[in-house]
């Protein structure tokens, strides 16, 4: 069984794998709400996986956001999640990605080569969101960055919801995306997903350090009958970091 200490990652395959186009198996997506909080998507890149407060949730390419219920059989084919105990937790005015992920990098300089976990939620004004929602293989195998072009756009204005994310060190490209990764869900779990751009005034920070992974490879499958590769020019234009 993995492991659910607090402020440990338990991860599915790997970013890729998915560039690979592995998108064939998973694990059951109502399994990880033994976790606090997390990120993925399914099988065949359909939708984008949000783990909030031990419930999934699945962002459609339309747009939509549904529970995924115990007795679902959505199966999440990558996904990182994690119980977190916050180290820190701290209001500041945020801004965008790039200086929430600064603001993160600055409060653990000491721990650069570690995970960060965290979740910021508004308080105050609404934010500002651009997701996108991967849309689904159009074939078997299909990578991630040919699915990622076909990636639905949404932008939400004024909306009051919460960041689930993690940075991951640079060394680490391919195994997770290097620095951020962030899913976002509305309060009111009627929009969310993959965070492309972010405009935000204020934010209360949950953060902690992740010393300690344990990541299952895909048993079964195609993940055995490809070439992993670390595209880093890819993951970057697919993953938006
Ligand atoms: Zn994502």
């Amino acid at each position: 069984m993995p492991p659910n200490r607090s402020n440990e990652i338990y991860q599915y395959s790997l970013i890729s794998a998915l560039m690979a186009g592995v998108a064939d198996v998973g694990i059951p997506a109502s399994d990880l709400v033994q976790y606090s909080q997390g990120l993925g998507t399914f099988t065949t890149l359909e939708g984008e996986l949000t783990l909030l407060d031990g419930k999934v949730y699945r962002s459609q390419p339309d747009g939509s956001v549904h529970e995924v219920g115990h007795d679902d059989d959505d199966k999440a084919t990558f996904v990182m999640a994690t119980k977190l105990a916050p180290d820190t937790i701290f209001r500041t005015k945020v801004g965008n990605k790039d200086t929430l992920q600064q603001k993160l990098e600055k409060t653990f300089a000491e721990y650069k080569n570690m995970f960060i976990a965290y979740r910021a939620r508004n308080v105050g004004k609404g934010w500002k969101v651009k997701i996108r929602i991967i849309g689904g293989q159009q074939y078997s195998g299909q990578s991630l960055s040919e699915v990622g072009d076909a990636q639905k756009l949404f932008e939400y204005d004024d909306v009051q919801g919460e960041i689930v994310g993690f940075t991951s060190p640079s060394n680490w490209q391919g195994v997770s995306v290097a620095g951020e990764h962030m899913h976002f869900l509305s309060n009111d779990r009627k929009y969310g997903g993959h965070v492309l751009e972010l405009e935000v005034d204020e934010a209360e920070v949950q953060a902690a350090v992740v010393s300690s992974l344990y990541i299952d490879l895909p048993k079964g499958g195609v993940f055995n009958n490809v070439d992993l590769m670390v595209d880093d020019e890819s993951i970057r234009k697919c993953e938006g970091s």
